[in-house]
């Protein structure tokens, strides 16, 4: 009974404390909403506040960012060094986003882009590339001189699962103790105590969002059309499963807001994103109602189910969702191995998610892009292995591939949506799509008759100004979109979709590919939503309204989600915190000197203990309060993908590296 009460006492402090953490963080995602000048002021100031409480919370994590912010914060400490060089920074990058503005065509790779990282700093708790890797020779693409396999990942780990279900990672030992204790933790509060077991969870409104009404001028799509690059007249019900070979690139971007896109990527009829909705058909899309947090929304893109159902909560990995909820590579690699899935990222949980599951992306087909330089720099990394792959696709060959963007979400965490850095990265990504369309105008030209349907999405918005960043409900932060540009759809080129989701994206690819739907999916694929297709006059403009059209949940589901994001952020930080100082400390121990490496060692290992079973306990009370919010509540209604029956079920790990 102690334990109980113990642990009762400290939810209860953890829920005073934190529960006006989600207040203020509440506060501030409201006062983000808007975005008039006139306000501007004041909010900046809360912020401010917010942020140096978000800092001392995190006692001194490396970074300002908020709440759906990844580890990779504490690999980078920008922002504990950042505010004297922010002006700086800020100068340099102002001009640089003007220059890309004014001349975005032109893709000119960037050295300077330092923002406020600082320059060869090396990832904290990341062991250096060059010493960690091998080359990997005799790779199909033709970046193959880059790419290389991580050692650790070359020989198999002694307990793979302990180092997998560890949310901190790659700490085996420590890992285990903090994995015991945070099932103790939930298994106790879990177990069935008589009447006060029932645990009804807040009602969330349904996965769907409600639909902007058609803007004034549209047009409901009632005749087709040749246009565009499609070389069909235009989809029909014969064409979906299809089981001719079947080419689809879904593109994400991360944290990125439309309304930035049309602002300054749109105009440009040669930008990316103009040209896949001029070559498709877009949907100004929200996840109002569900948190806006990277990993939950990433894991609903992938998976096809909201977090409701799913249960992902933030961004410490766990694969264990992806077996109830197999992933678009589970069920494309399940329902045909010679489907060839393949993903390009340069954030480890997105192929961590490619490594999950019964069927996941083969190992050398599971590319990890290292950071090099700048996120921008890194992105258009991850977009040359992506081309690369496009030339080296056979026409033959049914090929999913998922290349994923992040120097937009950064550039939000690091200076705010409204930021001329924000700016310079969505342009930046323009110009990488408009790169992967060449590609693939040019890999169609060679294959006559094959074409590629390309989808381009987001998982979040982004508040306007530097603190949070998202995971909360303002319209800036729930606010996304899908393009898609689908296989022989020449006739709806340029419209706007009222009815899409990001559940949908899931559903759609299976369904290109002929795989069966699960029963449980969110979604249903976007080539089926067609009486929710207009022909507007002004498509940016309708897209606008769209987006201005979007609000805030009901105060009881914002307030819910709120503290959800809240409990959910403290492990993280918290990792991300123990990274940080092990990873200085590892510093010292790679330093050997005297005594002093020796006592570092000591004390790195004591910090991993107990950092560890921070983690996990803090891991377990914030499951146990998603829960008790909505999060992971609805079970499948179909069954596990049945397992492999040779292999053994164990997650694996990213196996290629490019540096
Ligand atoms: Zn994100």
């Amino acid at each position: 009974m102690k334990t109980v009460k113990d642990l009762c006492l400290g939810v209860a402090v953890a829920g005073m404390v934190v529960g006006a953490g989600s207040a203020l963080g509440c506060a501030v995602a409201f006062a983000d909403s808007g975005t008039s000048d006139a306000a501007a002021d004041t909010r900046s100031n809360a912020r401010a506040g917010a942020a140096a409480d978000v800092d001392r919370a995190s006692a001194g994590a490396a970074s300002a960012a908020g709440p759906g912010y990844r580890n990779r914060a504490a690999t980078r400490p920008e922002a504990a060094g950042a505010d004297g060089d922010r002006a700086a920074d800020r100068v340099d990058a102002s001009a640089r986003a003007a220059a890309r503005v004014s001349a975005p065509v032109s893709h000119t790779a960037d050295t300077g882009d330092s923002g406020a990282y600082v320059p060869g700093f090396r990832s904290a708790g990341t062991v250096p590339a060059a010493a960690a890797t091998t080359v990997l020779p005799g790779n199909a693409v033709d970046v193959a001189d880059r790419i290389t396999v991580p050692v650790a990942a070359s020989a198999p780990a002694a307990t793979p699962w302990l180092a997998a279900t560890n949310p901190a990672g790659n700490r085996a030992t420590a890992g285990g103790v903090a994995q015991a204790l945070a099932e103790a933790v939930a298994a106790l509060l879990a177990t069935p105590a008589g009447p006060l077991q029932p645990v009804t969870p807040f009602p969330l409104p349904a996965p769907t969002p409600v639909l902007p009404a058609a803007p004034a001028g549209a047009l409901t799509v009632t005749a087709a059309s040749t246009a565009g690059r499609s070389r069909s007249a235009s989809v029909t019900a014969s064409q979906i499963g299809d089981p001719d070979p079947t080419h689809v690139l879904l593109i994400g971007t991360d944290g990125t807001n439309l309304s930035k896109i049309l602002e300054y990527a749109y105009d440009d009829p040669n930008s990316g994103f103009r040209v896949v909705m001029e070559q498709g058909v877009t949907g100004a899309t929200s996840i109002v109602g569900h948190t806006t947090i990277s990993g939950p929304s990433w894991s609903t893109i992938l998976t096809g189910a909201w977090d409701n159902k799913t249960g992902v909560i933030n961004n410490l990995f766990n694969p264990a969702p992806y077996i109830p909820w197999p992933t678009v590579f589970n069920q494309l690699e399940y329902f045909d191995s010679t489907i060839d899935t393949a993903v390009f990222a340069n954030w480890k949980y997105i192929n961590d998610i490619a490594g999950a599951g019964s069927y996941p992306v083969a190992p050398a087909d599971n590319v990890f892009v290292e950071f090099s330089n700048s996120w921008e720099d890194t992105d258009d990394l991850v977009v040359d292995a992506t081309i690369a792959r496009i030339n080296a696709t056979q026409a033959s060959d049914s090929t999913f591939m998922f290349s994923y963007q992040v120097a937009v979400d950064e550039a939000g965490h690091a200076h705010g949506g409204d930021s001329p850095e924000y700016v310079a990265a969505v342009v930046n990504t323009s110009e990488n799509i408009a790169r992967i369309m060449d590609a693939i105008d040019a890999w169609e030209s060679a294959n006559p008759g094959q074409e590629w349907t390309v989808i381009v999405t987001t998982d979040h918005g982004h508040q306007q100004s530097v603190g949070f960043g998202h995971g909360f409900q303002s319209p800036n932060e729930t606010s996304s979109f899908v393009m898609f540009d689908l296989e022989g759809d020449g006739a709806n080129d340029g419209k706007q979709n009222l009815g899409y989701t990001n559940a949908d994206i899931t559903p759609t690819i299976v369904n290109l590919f002929g795989a069966p739907s699960r029963s449980d999916f969110d979604g249903v694929p976007l080539q089926t939503k067609v009486t929710s297709i207009v022909d507007p006059t002004d498509l940016k403009q309708a897209l606008n309204d769209a987006i201005d059209m979007y609000g805030y949940p009901n105060i009881g589901d914002d307030i819910a989600l709120g503290v959800r994001t809240v409990f959910a952020s403290i492990p993280y930080f918290l990792d991300g915190f123990v990274n940080t100082i092990n990873g200085q400390l590892q510093d010292i121990v790679d330093a050997d000197i005297f005594l002093v490496s020796a006592l570092a060692g000591v004390a790195e290992f004591v910090v991993q203990i107990v950092g560890d079973i921070l983690v996990g306990t803090t891991q377990a009370i914030a499951r146990v309060v998603a829960t008790l919010t909505g999060s992971g509540v609805i079970p499948p209604s179909d069954p596990p993908l049945p397992p492999p029956s040779s292999a053994v079920l164990l997650p694996v790990p990213p196996a290629a590296v490019l540096v």
